[in-house]
């Protein structure tokens, strides 16, 4: 694979209006795995606004493994989303599955995030690559370094140059985490590609007490941000709830990142 635009030597920020990703800021990205109804996302919209973290992710069109497990919410969810990031003054990032959503979508949100299990859904990059909002790409459950930076060749090419890359944990033998967390990814693409990286935790190991420590080693290792999942009440999520943060812990958490922010 020949990687063309990822060679150059800046560094690619993407801005939203006083804050960015990429370009030194440390980004927090927080909010539920679904969008479950108005009561749960404006709470957690008010949250973060409160502690000054300005992202929110919410998926609203769901992956699941399994076709009874929730689907997500589906548009009504994208509106729920607009209206929160409108109320709260948020910049909100939700997942995109088809292409036939990927227009509307973004007349709601601030960011489209490919899922792992479309990293190479090829159709769909070319249609976000054809917008121009922001894109998280998330590394596929097995996918090389190689495959994840052509996926994003996909998008660049279209003419979006704004891309972040997210490393979420890949499929290995090991069971006792829900994947495995590739930090040392992080560096090689870091090292490979002009474009920023963040890491999330929360799919990279399934683990609410895996969740600080590993957001801490992303700093440590210069990863340009985070994305946790949080929930008002983990233990009633519709999906991931085993690996959602409570409010209290992403407080915590959000405390622990701005002190380390002065070491890293
Ligand atoms: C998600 O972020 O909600 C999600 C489904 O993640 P992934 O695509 O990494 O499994
Ligand atoms: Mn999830």
């Amino acid at each position: 694979v020949k990687i063309k635009k990822q060679q150059d030597d800046h560094k690619t920020t993407i801005a939203f209006g006083n804050t960015s990703i990429g370009g030194g800021k440390f980004a927090i990205i927080a909010g539920p795995c679904a969008v479950e109804n108005e009561e749960q996302i404006f709470m957690t919209a008010k949250l973060i606004q409160n502690l000054g973290t300005v992202f929110m992710r919410g998926g609203t069109f769901k992956p699941r493994t399994i076709p009874y497990s929730f689907q997500g919410l589906g548009v009504d969810g994208l509106y729920l989303l607009g209206r929160a990031r409108q109320k709260y003054n948020l910049i909100v990032n939700t997942e995109v599955m088809s292409t036939d959503m990927v227009e509307l979508a973004a007349n709601h949100v601030d960011i489209l995030q490919i899922g792992s299990r479309n990293m190479q859904n090829f159709d769909l990059l070319k249609k976000v690559g054809k917008t121009s909002t922001p894109v998280i790409l998330k590394r596929g459950l097995a996918a090389t370094i190689q495959e994840w930076l052509g996926a994003a060749e996909y998008i660049m090419n279209e003419g979006n140059q704004n891309v972040i890359l997210c490393e979420r944990g890949i499929r290995t033998f090991e069971k006792y985490t829900r994947n495995t967390l590739d930090l040392s990814a992080v560096l090689a693409v870091k090292q490979i590609s002009h474009l920023p990286v963040i890491v999330d935790p929360s799919h990279g190991t399934g683990r609410t007490d895996m969740i600080l420590p590993m957001a801490k080693a992303a700093m440590a290792i210069g990863a340009d941000g985070i994305m946790v999942e949080v929930h008002p009440n983990p233990g009633q999520a519709l999906s991931d709830g085993e690996q959602s943060l409570t409010f209290e812990q992403f407080e915590n958490l959000t405390g622990e990142v701005a002190r380390l922010k002065k070491v890293f």
